[in-house]
């Protein structure tokens, strides 16, 4: 990607509709453009940076079984009458619509109703389970507040995955196995440090837990009470001596942390399956229910996690497992042979398949520094006048600010470690 032909552009002012620090910054970078309040456009930066954070999550769920679908967004209201969730008074967040018949419909907000009516088609017989299936798609929720950028969007992006299981002993398995991916998930993102399960409430159809992954953070909109140790927490909602027992957890040892939730996984038991009327014939012929669960990771929150979480006083930091590109070259004058040798290393870096970003713009060099730190590309290569002479490249970590200097092929190995 040219610099020069991206139609976005940085700014240096700071919106002023603007209050959290994600979304301020990532406008001002140009990966995101504000609709309205908690409704977002992905610029073409942005989107690779979504698209990035998309695919490790779908890597670590077909990792384990997962099978990918997409469900609609228009649902209709006959659906949702069948588990009892349709009354606003059930679920207050809804953007609901109407066709030209008067028929009622639910723009998606969550999508369990339709998931089992979709698998109703085709499982009858223990032989069709168990299956985790799984969405990465927009989700709609008429939020009260939507001020904190991609953190609460009203359009949001959402992987939700479903599982559906013979036994309890099956669910168990699928649970924990999806916990771990979950896991892998944060490390990948660079936030494994920071994320940690938390006990929080189960929801109506459980007397069991769910568990949240919550990101520390002092913007945190959650309070969570983490044993550092056992590397887990408890959510303040539902913090009391019976459930403290109930956990094993002890709360001299219990230390309180703002966080942020970015996925969450629950035990839905026979709730949906049961009033949907899926049902398995198991071996000896007998009609069985089927274990739910649930999991959901927050996708486009993440981003505006991610974002915030590694920022620093000169604008994003991005990770390489999500950067939109992993090195930026800053062309520093427009002699003829300076363009030539940049061009050179950009078709060299583009061979390797190493995303790059080319500033080929007439700029002053403050102007490309201050873009490539406010951009978050992990590595800033200059070509200048000096390249030319010294044929090494200086290289600084955008992360660290360190720098130094590198031959071709030394770079290229470090742009192709980060890439593995
Ligand atoms: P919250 O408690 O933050 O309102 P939730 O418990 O309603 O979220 P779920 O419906 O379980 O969340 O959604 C799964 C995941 O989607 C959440 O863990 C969160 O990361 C993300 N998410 C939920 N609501 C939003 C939103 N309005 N904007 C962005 N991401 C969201
Ligand atoms: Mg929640």
């Amino acid at each position: 990607m040219k610099l020069s032909l991206l139609f976005t552009k940085t700014s240096k002012t700071v919106p002023s509709d603007e209050t959290a620090r994600n979304a301020q910054l990532l406008i001002q970078a140009g990966y995101i453009h504000k609709e309205m309040a908690g409704v977002y456009a992905y610029t073409p930066l942005g989107l690779q940076v979504l698209e990035n954070i998309k695919q490790i999550v779908r890597e670590e769920m077909n990792a384990i079984g997962g099978q990918e679908v997409m469900m609609t967004a228009l649902q209709p209201r006959e659906l949702w009458e069948k588990t009892d969730r349709w009354d606003d008074k059930k679920v207050d967040n809804w953007f609901k619509t109407k066709l030209a018949n008067g028929s009622e419909l639910g723009v998606g907000l969550t999508h369990e109703e339709p998931i089992v009516d979709l698998l109703s088609n085709y499982v009858n017989s223990y032989k069709d389970l168990p299956i985790f299936v799984y969405q990465i798609q927009t989700k709609f929720r008429n939020e009260l507040r939507a001020k904190s950028g991609l953190l609460r969007g009203r359009e949001f992006i959402m992987k939700d995955m479903y599982s559906l299981a013979r036994t309890q002993e099956e669910h168990e398995d699928l649970y924990e196995k999806a916990v771990a991916a979950y896991y892998r998930v944060y490390e990948r993102l660079g936030l494994g440090d920071v994320t940690v399960r938390t006990y929080a409430d189960g929801g109506i159809f459980t007397p069991r837990f769910s568990d949240e992954f919550q990101t520390l953070s002092t913007i945190g909109e959650d309070t969570i009470f983490v044993d550092e140790e056992k590397k887990v927490a408890i959510n303040q909602e539902i913090m009391s001596d019976e459930s403290l027992q109930k956990l094993g957890l002890n709360k001299d040892k219990l230390v309180e942390k703002h966080a942020i939730e970015v996925g969450n996984t629950f035990h839905l038991e026979t709730k949906y399956t049961d009033a949907l009327d899926v049902y398995y014939d198991d071996e000896k012929g007998q009609r069985q229910s089927i274990i739910m669960g649930c999991y959901g990771i927050g996708v486009s929150r993440l981003m505006g996690v991610i974002a915030e979480h590694f920022a620093d006083e000169n604008g994003l930091v991005w990770p390489t497992s999500v950067a939109p590109a992993q090195v930026i070259i800053c062309r520093m004058g427009t002699e003829v042979e300076v363009v030539k040798k940049a061009e050179e290393l950009y078709g060299a870096l583009q061979e390797q398949k190493i995303g790059v970003i080319y500033d080929d713009r007439d700029a002053r060099p403050g102007e490309k520094f201050g873009d490539a730190d406010l951009l978050g590309i992990p590595y800033r290569v200059i070509v200048g006048k000096k390249t030319l002479e010294t044929s090494v490249y200086e290289v600084k970590v955008r992360s660290s600010g360190e720098i130094s200097e590198l031959s071709l092929d030394s770079l290229i190995q470090l742009l192709r470690s980060e890439n593995s």
